[in-house]
């Protein structure tokens, strides 16, 4: 299927295009760039036609463009909905980043005006085509070592410089929260499969450092599910690069470290062996995240089936971070309202291939 990448800043061109390469189902056919030239000299690498390279107010147009399937909107957080929008009106399925918008009723009509155009819309969180965090899920969900108790994450970064749109609320919608922690707010939500029914939240946003004017830096936040499963989170733009997850189970501790970068993910099982205990690692498989979940979007285009991670994922996704930024905010619980049904907000599960995308062991 063909693919227009919109917007050509640093996660496209670090890794969405050159993951091209790697995937099976999907090429680009078409940029959408507000500078002309900067688009012309990624068409010339990519080999994208001139003809194909859009800006942002001829983006309509793509409606007269066969060569164009899906659109990839690749933008701040709070021009998804806008793109979406003028996208499925054009008649393109849309792939959209995370945060999926910048607050909830967004998000919802970014879902609606997708059914109402009759197109699929798909989030990209990536770690739900993950190898890795696929086996997780599975551990988990087969109580391989008891039920799970408590679930910690934390996702982490210092790399923003001052004055980038990330710490511009009205585009980045808040701060770490949408940004790096709806990482685990979703891979809490996929692992248990459960909806929270309870949040508590706390941030700080420091006054004598000019990024945090408008956002949080750090936010930390406690999700109770109905099982009883416990789970805590914290994000943070001001503390050296660190992205994990560790699971807790009555026989064996077991996690990803790193858990949410692009390469290198890495599980860790700590159990007791006899009266010592032990350390298992196993690495999965390196594949292009961005390439396996396009593929995985062109193949349900063609099946006619939604998505793992469809805009209901992102919609709930944004109510949990509303409860959170609510109970920051206000201080005490804030309830949520109870869903019994499993994975209520997501597509069928992803069916991995069957050679080389598992885990294997690397020692212990
Ligand atoms: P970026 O700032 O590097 O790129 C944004 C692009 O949007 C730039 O090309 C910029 O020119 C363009 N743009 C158009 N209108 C703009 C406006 N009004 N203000 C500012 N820029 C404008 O950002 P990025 O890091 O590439 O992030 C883009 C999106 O991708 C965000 O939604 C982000 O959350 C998401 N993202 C996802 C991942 C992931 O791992 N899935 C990683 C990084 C970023």
């Amino acid at each position: 299927m063909g693919v227009a990448v919109v917007g050509l800043g640093n996660l496209s061109l670090t890794q969405i295009l050159p993951g091209f390469g790697e995937a099976k189902h999907v090429k680009v056919t078409a940029l959408v760039s507000g500078e002309r030239e900067k688009g012309q000299a990624i068409a010339s690498q990519y080999g994208v036609p001139e003809k194909n390279i859009y800006d942002y107010k001829n983006y309509d147009q793509l409606k007269d463009n066969p060569e164009v399937d899906f659109v990839y909107i690749v933008l701040p957080n709070s021009l998804h909905a806008e793109y979406t929008v003028r996208a499925a009106k054009a008649g393109k399925h849309v792939l959209c980043e995370k945060p999926m918008a910048t607050s909830v009723k967004d998000a919802e009509t970014m879902v609606s005006e997708c059914q109402r155009a009759g197109k699929k819309l798909m989030i990209a969180y990536r770690m739900l085509y993950n190898s890795a965090h696929i086996e997780a899920i599975r551990m988990v969900r087969e109580k391989q070592f008891g039920e799970v108790r408590f679930i910690n994450a934390v996702n982490g970064q210092n790399d923003a410089p001052s004055g980038q749109w990330r710490q511009i609320k009205a585009l980045a919608g808040g701060g770490s929260l949408p940004d790096v922690g709806i990482y685990f707010v979703n891979a809490f939500r996929y692992l248990t499969g459960e909806e929270p029914i309870e949040v508590t939240g706390q941030m700080t946003q420091p006054k004598n450092d000019p990024r945090f004017r408008e956002i949080e830096d750090v936010s930390t936040f406690t999700l109770r599910f109905p099982s009883g499963v416990f789970a805590t989170g914290s994000a943070g733009y001001s503390y050296h690069e660190n992205r994990h997850l560790r699971i807790m189970a009555p026989d064996a501790w077991f996690g990803l470290d790193p858990a949410f970068s692009y390469d290198n993910l890495t599980m860790q099982i700590g159990r007791k062996a006899g009266k010592a205990n032990s350390m298992e690692e196993r690495r999965f498989s390196p594949k292009n995240q961005f390439a396996v979940e396009m593929d995985h979007f062109s193949e349900r285009i063609r099946a006619g089936k939604e998505a793992r991670t469809p805009g209901s994922e992102g919609v709930q996704d944004h109510r949990v971070l509303d409860a959170i930024y609510h109970a920051a905010a206000a201080g005490g619980v804030v309830k949520l309202p109870a869903v019994s049904q499993l994975d209520s907000t997501r597509g069928p599960a992803v069916e991995e291939e069957k050679s080389g995308s598992n885990g294997f062991p690397s020692g212990t």
